[in-house]
């Protein structure tokens, strides 16, 4: 994908760079690219600097602020596809990063109520009040693969208090994690490429990279808020369960084997947890489901 803003998207050069193909540098040759590319770093407010169509000190500076502020490595102040695609993203007043997804918190705080007061009521009426848990029974078989009776139907198990209780300690955490946000999320360019929208290790921060915002950019298309609050989510347990990323726990919401994880593995999978209060917050599993998937990401 090339840079999408109509401001400066029909300029070749500043495409060229944009690809990698040959990054703007110091004495950059092309006088109308490098207007353009001054004009937007200052309408875009990350720096103030002469319009002057010189590719000089001033201008690879403000290139440099970019590269600090996604904590890049920081190179003489070159203009290619990471720095070009973040200032299109600012162009088309799209946000970015931590900004976003503090943002982001509210959506994914909602979902996540509406789970930890779905499993509340069930906790505590579950015998007498089955057609009133219809969804919550649903959505545990589903993205748990636990049941409410004690006959099992293939990979799925009984539910036991145990469940519920590890299940709502763990949404719990999420809330405490999103409240603390100003010091657990960060922006930045994430370890596993640029083209991730977020990572966590475990303890976090969770790192929320340039293809991870509102808008369409050279990062890919863009994430749409129900997709974005399940990324809050499903990174929020890499950050409290140590066993989150392993393979046989980490199976995304879009894979087949999904939908045939153990009961066990599947409440250590981050996707899992999206997944369940996502559903509860629709009153229905979504199709496609919200996350990183083909076709959902506009969602
Ligand atoms: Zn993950």
């Amino acid at each position: 994908m090339a840079l999408q803003s109509p401001f400066w998207n029909t300029n070749v050069r500043l495409q060229q760079a944009a690809e990698n193909k040959k990054p703007m540098r110091l004495f950059e040759p092309d006088k109308i690219a490098v207007t353009l590319l001054q004009t937007a770093i200052v309408n875009t407010g990350i720096a103030t600097i002469k319009i002057d169509g010189i590719y000089g000190e001033q201008t690879a500076k403000a290139i440099r602020t970019i590269e600090t502020r996604f904590n890049m490595d920081r190179d003489e102040g070159r203009a290619a596809r990471q720095t070009l695609g973040i200032i299109d993203i600012l162009l088309q007043s799209g946000q970015l990063g931590k900004d976003l997804a503090q943002t982001d918190t509210a959506l994914a705080t909602r979902k996540i109520q509406a789970a930890l007061g779905a499993l509340t009521f069930f906790l505590t009426n579950r015998q007498p009040d089955i057609a009133l848990n219809a969804l919550t029974i649903d959505a545990l078989r589903t993205h748990f693969r636990l049941t409410q009776t004690a006959a099992t139907i293939g990979i799925t198990r009984q539910i036991t208090n145990a469940d519920l209780a590890t299940i709502i300690q763990r949404y719990g955490q999420l809330v405490s994690l999103y409240a603390a946000s100003a010091t657990r999320f960060r922006t930045g360019a994430p370890v596993n490429g640029i083209f991730t929208a977020a990572e966590a290790p475990v303890n976090g921060p969770i790192t929320f990279g340039p293809s991870f915002t509102n808008v369409d950019s050279n990062f890919g298309k863009f994430i749409g808020p129900n997709s974005r609050a399940a990324i809050l989510i499903h990174e929020g347990v890499h950050v409290f369960d140590k066993d989150s990323g392993r393979n046989d726990t980490h199976i995304s919401e879009f894979e087949p084997a999904y939908n045939t994880q153990s009961a066990d593995l599947s409440l250590h999978n981050p996707s899992s947890f999206a997944s369940f209060a996502a559903q509860i917050d629709a009153k229905r599993d979504p199709v496609p489901r919200f996350g990183l998937g083909l076709g959902a990401q506009s969602l």
